[in-house]
């Protein structure tokens, strides 16, 4: 740090270094000269200049998730919608057509039905899990598909392999968001994605503390072009959060093992539970995509599950508010255990035939587990299950 009249301290200095990546909140960074600032300008030595062009605890945050997706050149952004608008505003222009997956994130859908076609960007939905609709909606001016691996909140699975094969023929851009499956679920540029982004602020942060996307291109004049976009439109993420995440990222291995192994119990025990209808979880053997899940995902389930309770609202609300030691809130990949119901908040815009199409009734709910004590948990769950059973 310069010393300088206002700021005459400096920054101590120490031969040994810290294990702990410092936060750098400097919003600016001075130079010594002009002929330097060019140097760096440049790119004849590399450093910062100004925080929303960049600061060290966002690429080293991105480097982190790089590694993790067996990517390079990541670029970390304020959230993850972020990162979708980053994809989709800055690589496609007026007369582009776009394709999505039908149960996309809902700001994604809301971008695709909304702002894209705003601009003059034309947009379809469409069956992720159906590679043939895919290959079926492409048109010439397409210019990009984007899907998730395991759709929200009905956790059906993406015939990925297929639909890559699709785009890689038909020289469109594949573009995977990984937020539900995670890096160790799936490593999507190993099965043809082109792009792929992250909300951060779910399981890779973990925490519920900090608000980050991450978005990567196989294509480094994408990742650029992507970058001046996300640095132009000020899309730039927090020094702290990114410290956060950092921090967060230094667990996750560990928790997405142990929410993975509860969830597979939670799975099991709702299916055999007195008042569940129907439980969706990949690795079980009644999921629609159950092959697909063994060789895609390599058999592992990931951390939510979704299920179905007899009897309609007031059922759920019984179920909710007797279940009480989860809390009931809309997101996902927090330490502790996330309880939603979509026909009130995620799925709530759509009429209630259009929910009904896609099986999400007033007594469908979709579990983000966290790394409570598992017994603990399912007790929770049966307590909630007695209440609902009660309003019928
Ligand atoms: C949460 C989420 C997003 C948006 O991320 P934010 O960080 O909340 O902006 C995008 N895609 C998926 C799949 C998500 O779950």
């Amino acid at each position: 740090m310069k010393k300088t009249l206002q700021r005459p301290a400096g920054w101590p200095a120490s031969l040994s270094t810290p294990v702990v990546s410092p936060i750098a909140p400097s919003v600016v960074y001075a130079s010594t000269s002009p002929d330097e600032l060019d140097s760096q300008y440049e790119g004849r030595e590399t450093g910062y200049t100004y925080a929303r062009e960049g600061h060290p605890n966002a690429d080293v945050l991105a480097q982190r998730i790089d590694a993790l997706e067996g990517a390079t050149g990541g670029l970390v952004v304020g959230s993850g919608m972020a990162a979708v608008s980053a994809v989709l505003l800055g690589l496609c222009k007026t007369g582009d057509h776009v394709i999505g997956a039908d149960q996309l994130y809902g700001r994604s859908l809301r971008m695709m039905a909304e702002d894209l076609p705003r601009l003059g960007i034309a947009t379809s939905l469409v069956d992720a899990t159906d590679a043939t609709a895919v290959a079926e909606a492409i048109r010439p001016e397409t210019r990009l598909v984007l899907i998730e691996v395991v759709s929200n909140p009905t956790i059906r699975i993406a015939d990925l392999d297929a639909v890559a094969e699709v785009c890689a023929e038909r020289g469109v851009l594949l573009v995977v968001d990984n937020t539900f499956t995670t890096p160790l679920g799936i490593r999507p540029f190993e099965h043809g994605a082109d792009i792929v982004l992250h909300s951060v602020t779910k399981l890779l942060a973990g925490h519920s503390d900090a608000t980050l996307g991450w978005v990567a291109a196989k294509d480094p004049a994408l990742a650029e072009r992507m970058r001046i976009f996300a640095v132009t439109t000020g899309m730039t993420p927090s020094p702290f959060d990114c410290w956060l995440a950092e921090r967060g990222l230094a667990t996750f291995a560990l928790r997405y093992a142990r929410a993975q192994d509860t969830s597979q119990r939670l799975a099991d025990y709702l299916s055999g539970a007195e008042g569940v209808k129907r439980v969706l979880y990949p690795t079980r053997p009644d999921h629609p995509e159950a092959a697909r899940a063994q060789s895609l995902l390599k058999g592992q389930g990931g951390h939510m599950v979704s299920f179905e309770i007899e009897g309609g609202r007031a059922a759920a609300n019984a179920f909710a508010e007797a279940a009480s030691g989860i809390a009931f809130a809309p997101t996902l990949g927090d330490v502790g255990t996330t309880l939603s119901h979509p026909a009130s908040s995620s799925h709530r815009a759509l009429t209630p035939e259009a929910r009904a199409k896609m099986g999400v009734s007033e007594g469908f709910f979709r579990v983000s587990v966290g790394l409570e004590d598992p017994e603990a948990l399912i007790a929770c769950f049966a307590d909630g299950l007695a209440a609902a059973r009660g309003t019928a």
